[in-house]
């Protein structure tokens, strides 16, 4: 009797990791028939290069994607006219699958190991066109299997625009868009692949502008009261206040607007600011610190002072639970190889880092798993993961050894290189996704992690407050 209780055991056990097997290898196998259109997708927001809240048409070829594939689309969510949700499904769970799709200033590139600009105003230096387009990949594998199959649950792609400074995503938490969904996943271009918990600092930041008087500065200097003078009196001052923050906050700034002429006495000035550390409480007595030096500097110059809150984000809430589930799947889709022609144009690029020669094992293999991830950076998944259970991860875009923002990592992004990446982290994110939807009591289970490190006592407010989207930060 116990035996063939025991036997029956077995070959439904058997039977279950068949069909997983079975699910995965039909979802790795839709996705690689698509991957030379998402390539062409992708190729086509690489050129467009649209900078944050100006990204209209690679905002509109990626609903366009998802439209055809039978998704719901809801635009200009959150006051926000390039933000979106797209829809398949219903019901419990509902995965939401984060997208972005926004370019950087300066940084325009060609998509050749060797720098030379293309021409345009704006360059995907963070490979967000990878991004979003990877992102809208793995909803739709996802969807042919909800679809295929007839199993329940919701698959929603968001449509985030605005990452790079914009805090898009926080306005669409503020409006409640994620309030009812069980799980957020994201990825990151990157010169290695990885599916650790992640980390990021949490930031605000804001713009500081000084008014003065202008006037002749040699021929009647008393006259006049400098604008720029207000600048660079809180320059001074935040500077001086290095020195007495918590270790490992970050202080930058640029000097956005600072005259025009040296016989004019500057009557404006403006100075752009960001603070950063890993707990949101740090950053936000450092900003307050910073607005105290501002008004101080404008007292002290005779100048006038208003600020404007440009953007902010909450630092990144792991989730064990499920990212362990997702280095699994990374572990099982596995790196990028290069062909010839990638390996040339990987070398030249190592060249250009400083390397002697370029070391690819960082584009194939996965990096093991490690739950205590270090943050460098900011990102407004943050706000997301203090709302929902969220997890992510990294692959191989860029050649080993770029660094973002650099003009290596637009050429890389350009290329097959770059695409060959983003087809990793669809497969990751899909497998993820699908093995979720299998398994209710792995979401369940990571909402108790989630409950237990957010507090129980957790409000949310967003770190840019009440402010409207600042849609025109990039004009
Ligand atoms: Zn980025």
């Amino acid at each position: 009797m116990l035996s063939r209780f025991l036997n029956t055991a077995f070959f439904l056990m058997m039977s279950l990791i068949l069909q997983a097997q079975k699910d995965d290898a039909q979802i790795l196998e839709t996705l690689d028939a698509g991957a030379s259109s998402y390539a062409e997708i992708a190729q086509q927001i690489w050129e467009w290069a649209e900078m944050g809240y100006l990204e209209e048409k690679s905002s509109a070829l990626l609903q366009k994607t998802l439209q055809e594939e039978g998704f719901t689309i809801e635009t200009g969510v959150a006051g926000i006219p390039t933000a979106f949700i797209a829809e398949y499904g219903s019901g419990y769970p509902v995965i939401a699958i984060l997208g972005e799709y926004d370019a950087l200033p300066g940084i325009s590139q060609q998509a050749i190991p060797e720098k030379k600009t293309a021409g345009g105003a704006a360059g995907h230096a963070c490979g967000h066109h990878l991004f979003g387009t990877a992102s809208s990949a793995a909803a739709i594998a996802v969807k042919n299997w909800l679809s295929d199959t007839g199993n329940r649950g919701t698959v929603r792609f968001y449509g985030c625009p605005a990452e790079e400074g914009g805090s898009g995503k926080v306005y669409m938490v503020r409006e409640g868009l994620f309030n009812d969904v069980d799980v957020a996943m994201h990825w990151h271009p990157s010169a290695r692949n990885g599916a650790s918990a992640g980390a990021a600092l949490a930031n605000k930041s804001g713009k500081f502008r000084f008014y003065g008087i202008s006037a002749h500065a040699a021929g009647s200097p008393e006259k006049g009261r400098s604008a720029l003078d207000g600048v660079e009196a809180m320059n001074m001052m935040v500077n001086m206040m290095r020195e007495h923050v918590p270790e490992k906050a970050r202080i930058h700034y640029v000097i956005t607007e600072g005259g025009k002429a040296p016989n004019v006495v500057p009557n404006f000035a403006e100075v752009y600011y960001y603070a950063r550390h890993n707990s949101r409480e740090v950053v936000i007595d450092i900003f307050d610190r910073i607005i105290k030096a501002a008004e101080g500097a404008a007292l002290g110059t005779g100048t006038t002072m208003d600020f404007e809150i440009i953007g902010g984000t909450h630092e990144l809430l792991p989730n064990l639970t499920l990212q362990k589930v997702m280095h699994e799947k990374l572990q099982s889709v596995g790196g990028v190889t290069y062909d010839e022609t990638e390996k040339v144009f990987a070398d030249k690029i190592a060249k250009s880092l400083g390397y002697e020669t370029v070391d690819l094992s960082t584009a194939q293999n996965i990096a093991p798993y490690e739950t205590n991830g270090k943050a460098y950076g900011s990102t407004d998944v943050g706000d997301v993961s203090f709302l929902v259970p969220t997890i992510g991860l990294n692959t191989a875009t860029w050649v080993p050894g770029t660094p973002a923002h650099s003009w290596q990592a637009v050429a890389a992004g350009g290329t097959s290189i770059g695409q060959k990446g983003m087809m990793v982290a669809a497969k990751t994110l899909a497998l993820t996704a699908v093995h979720l939807f299998k398994n209710h009591q792995l979401i369940e289970q990571s909402k108790e992690e989630f409950e237990e490190r957010r507090g129980t006592d957790f409000t949310y407010a967003p770190l840019l407050g009440d402010r409207e989207p600042a849609l025109d930060y990039r004009k």
